[in-house]
């Protein structure tokens, strides 16, 4: 064990491992990018991670830097769960639901506590939180938070950040910070603290108020629904108060660790009626989009034929009891989730009136064993995520798009145009409700042509988001891997002014350096040879 791996473990309560095999296990995450670790710790409570955040503090004052990467899931695509320093692994130990107010309908977790196990406790109190991801079974709340994540209900519910009230950070020096709405008199006494955090407050006081009419410009140039590029400077201020929280959802671990969160739940209907509306032409879409979110659907999702095809290819009796047209370019998957029984019956007519003026085959049921089947058709996309075809494998870059909805069909038709230029299948599907589209092209890391076809790709794919006003990354983060591109999205002014917000939380470069800063060369150095999710098996102490 090296000098430093030792010095912590005499002085943290949790675990400390400079095991090689450990380190190797947690060099991946769900990304296409490998980096090593030099340490792994797992702490075991807030005071642990307060210890190793003023270590690394000191040790930059004095010229070295031993980053931090805080890590839930591993199960992150931007490349931003993986570091060089030392990885906080809070799954093994603060993964503990702190307290659930069922009555006022609020919960508060430990990081590391996975949206499954949330789900799990809130069900049986008639509640849930409706933003789980489909990485839900290992993904954990601090993950979720640090990117934002967005799950099947969010057309409904909105996103996993829309639902925290307020979270405890370590920040870069190992001070602790709570944040929530503050007044203007609670503000004023954070400005004028002598510490970090009022440093913290001042600067980012002063740079909204320095940089508005900047701000206004940029919260207007993206008009997709999920934006999860950059830092969120557009909600810390309103006209009554000033909140931080904001700024750390989807700051993918660079601006301070989350060590609790208090998120508001809702109330859980498991009764809900679905249908699948099958549509031969796509550009239908676009016309009944409108019209059916005004039914307020709780999921509305799609899947392509280009997909069905490649599930249908990959294993052809996947699918032979319950798709009736394979030939419909795209199949609409919508849930809702009304209390009253006589709404969801009136949404149901309402959305095959729609479906009527399209040519389309329109299915809808109430009864949970024909849901599942219909839903079948919506979950094969699994298979694509996780057969090979050959060496090839479906790899997650440019998969995590939103468009504004009124350009979804748009972007369907020139990432299909580009997929297909380069001899991949154009397999789609996501959340048609919220814009968001999801797309792996299968490729062959090993080979140097794929690689290159994977960077061609995206940056053609991320030129269309852009030309359509979208965001290159919905709910993943920019990562590693998006990080070259935010500058192509927002303006470089705005760029700059991201810097300087990681530059006051962060001055030493200690929190995650890299993710939302890499440059294209610095993630061509990271990337793997092979891609698979073999890292998912769990690998904790046994305590
Ligand atoms: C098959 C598959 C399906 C997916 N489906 C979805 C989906 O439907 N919706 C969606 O949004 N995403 C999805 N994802 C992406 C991924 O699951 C999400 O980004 C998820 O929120 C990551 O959670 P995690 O616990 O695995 O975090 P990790 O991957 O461990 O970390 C993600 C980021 O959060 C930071 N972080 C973790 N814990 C903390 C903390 N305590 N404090 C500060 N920062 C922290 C890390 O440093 C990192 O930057 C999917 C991924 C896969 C592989």
């Amino acid at each position: 064990m090296s000098k430093v791996a030792h010095y912590l473990q005499e002085h943290l309560l949790g675990e400390v491992t400079a095991s090689p095999e450990i380190r190797r296990h947690f060099s991946y995450d769900a990304s296409i990018l490998r980096l090593v670790p030099s340490i792994v710790v797992y702490p075991r409570n807030e005071g642990d991670v307060r210890k190793t955040a003023r270590f690394s503090w000191q040790l930059a004052r004095r010229g070295r830097i031993l980053p931090i990467t805080a890590r839930g899931g591993g199960s992150n695509t931007s490349g931003s769960a993986i570091g060089s320093g030392i990885l906080l692994v809070f799954t093994a130990h603060m993964n503990k639901i702190l307290m659930l107010d069922a009555k006022k309908e609020f919960i508060v977790v430990e990081p590391g506590a996975t949206y499954d196990k949330l789900e799990q406790i809130l069900y049986t109190h008639g509640l849930f939180l409706p933003p789980y991801p489909g990485s839900q079974h290992y993904a954990t709340i601090g993950g979720g938070i640090a990117t934002n994540a967005i799950g099947e209900k969010s057309v409904k519910y909105g996103t996993t950040g829309q639902h925290v009230e307020k979270l405890r950070v370590v920040l870069a020096n190992g001070e602790v910070i709570e944040t929530g709405p503050l007044s203007k008199r609670e503000l004023n006494r954070k400005l004028g603290l002598a510490t970090f955090e009022g440093e913290v407050y001042r600067g980012i006081d002063a740079l909204l108020e320095e940089n508005s009419e900047l701000i206004e410009r940029e919260r207007q140039r993206v008009k997709a629904l999920r934006n999860a590029m950059g830092y969120n400077l557009f909600d810390i201020k309103s006209k009554k108060t000033f909140d931080l929280t904001p700024l750390f959802i989807g700051s993918q671990g660079t601006l301070g660790i989350i060590t609790e969160a208090t998120l508001e739940v809702v109330v859980h209907n498991p009764i809900t009626s679905m249908a699948v509306l099958s549509l031969i032409d796509l550009n239908d879409l676009q016309h009944i989009l409108p019209e059916v979110l005004k039914l307020k659907p709780s999921i509305f999702d799609m899947v392509n034929k280009a997909a069905i095809d490649l599930v249908l290819e990959i294993n052809p009796n996947q699918l032979s009891d319950v798709l009736d047209n394979p030939k419909a370019a795209i199949h609409l998957f919508i849930e809702f989730d009304d209390p009253k029984e006589g709404d969801k019956k009136k949404a149901l007519k309402k959305l095959q009136k729609i479906a009527r003026k399209v040519d389309s085959t329109f299915h809808s049921t109430k009864h949970p064993e024909e849901m599942e089947r219909y839903w079948k058709i919506r979950h094969s996309v699994g298979s694509i995520l996780t057969q090979p075809q050959g060496q090839s494998k479906a790899v997650p870059v440019a998969e995590d798009i939103c468009v504004p909805v009124s350009s979804l069909v748009e972007f369907l038709h020139r990432a299909t145009e580009i997929y297909e230029s380069n001899g991949l299948a154009a397999a789609a599907w996501g959340h048609a409700g919220d814009g968001v589209v999801r797309m792996q092209p299968m490729l062959d890391l090993g080979q140097v042509g794929d690689r290159q076809k994977l960077f061609k790709v995206s940056e053609a794919i991320y030129e269309v988001v852009k030309d359509l006003d979208g965001s290159i990354t919905a709910a993943a983060g920019d990562g590693r891997i998006r990080a070259p591109y935010t500058a192509m999205v927002y303006s470089p002014e705005f760029y700059a002014l991201m810097l300087k917000v990681k530059k006051i939380f962060d001055p030493y470069g200690t929190l995650n350096p890299g993710v939302k800063t890499a440059s294209a060369d610095e993630v061509k150095a990271l990337m793997r040879g092979e891609y698979n999710l073999a890292h998912h098996h769990e690998h904790l102490p046994r305590s």
